[in-house]
């Protein structure tokens, strides 16, 4: 186990790849702060399983990271009650898909408030705490949306490009201070987020969730396959070791050849 002794904010961790990195670093030892929507029980589940099978700390805060209060105040009771906040995960996002000359003003504001302005704010929280320990792993989950961009989805692709920038901001500030901080690019992760776009293509082309699926993976990726939560898991977790100290800044894709045309 690696990652004994530090403690890792996941946000959105109540679901899809979320759940897959708090599940990789509780593996490798890490004590957890959860966060995300969902079933009350679901999520108790989720928690004492986590805690239970890897001998872990596993809290769970329901924060709204659309009110950047929420996002210091998690951050806060994360160093509060688990002791302090080596890995900061920011992976809590939303879609949503529609030409821009019909994209509500109100889908926008959401989208930009969670995918970039919350990273923004849970970076701002959480660095202080790194550099006094000078040990520190920030690791933002962006998109290949946020090194290109597809029709339809304005505020995402506009949210996840931020986070590169971001997180390039970052990891230049940080460079000798201990702590790294770098954008994962995954191309398709089968989860909900992606579920409902397969569902809504479907109902809108008058076909069904297979067909769609074979279509999603064509349009975009030269591999017709998923990246898993599991594969964007391990990939936080070598960004947590020493082998990865150097790696800082970047934008790293695992998204089947997405952006490589
Ligand atoms: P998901 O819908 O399965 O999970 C999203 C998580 O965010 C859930 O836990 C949800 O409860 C939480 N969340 C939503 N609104 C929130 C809020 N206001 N405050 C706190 N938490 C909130 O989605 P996913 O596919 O696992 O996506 C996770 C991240 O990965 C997102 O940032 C997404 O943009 C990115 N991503 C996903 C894919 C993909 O193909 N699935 C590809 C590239 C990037």
């Amino acid at each position: 186990m690696t990652l004994q002794g530090k403690v890792a904010l996941v946000t959105g961790s109540t679901s899809g790849i979320g759940l897959g990195v708090a599940r990789a670093l509780a593996v490798e030892g890490a004590d957890l702060m959860m966060n995300g929507f969902g079933d009350v029980d679901e999520i108790e589940k989720i928690r004492t399983g986590l805690a239970k099978e890897f001998s872990v700390r596993v809290l769970y805060d329901p924060a709204d990271l659309m009110k950047p209060d929420q996002v210091a105040g998690i951050v806060k009771k994360t160093q509060d009650e688990l002791g302090s906040l080596d890995i900061l995960v920011n992976n809590a996002g939303i879609q949503f898909v529609s030409p821009i000359e019909d994209f509500p003003e109100a889908k926008w504001d959401a989208i930009l408030a969670l995918n970039l302005s919350a990273v923004f704010h849970a970076m701002k929280a959480a660095t202080p705490g790194m550099k006094a320990k000078k040990w520190g792993r920030i690791i933002n989950i962006a998109s290949a949306h946020g090194l290109v961009a597809s029709p339809n989805k304005v505020a995402y692709v506009a949210a996840k490009h931020g986070v590169i920038g971001a997180t390039k901001v970052a990891g230049l500030e940080l460079a000798n201070d201990g702590v790294t901080v770098n954008a994962i690019c995954p191309g398709w992760v089968l989860t909900p987020l992606v579920e409902q776009q397969l569902e809504d293509r479907a109902r809108k082309n008058g076909t069904d969730v297979a067909t769609e699926t074979t279509e999603l993976l064509r349009e975009k990726q030269p591999m017709l396959k998923f990246t898993s939560p599991e594969s964007i898991g391990a990939f936080v977790v070598f960004l947590c070791s020493d082998a990865a100290q150097t790696i800082t800044g970047a934008a790293l894709s695992i998204d089947g050849g997405w952006v490589a045309q």
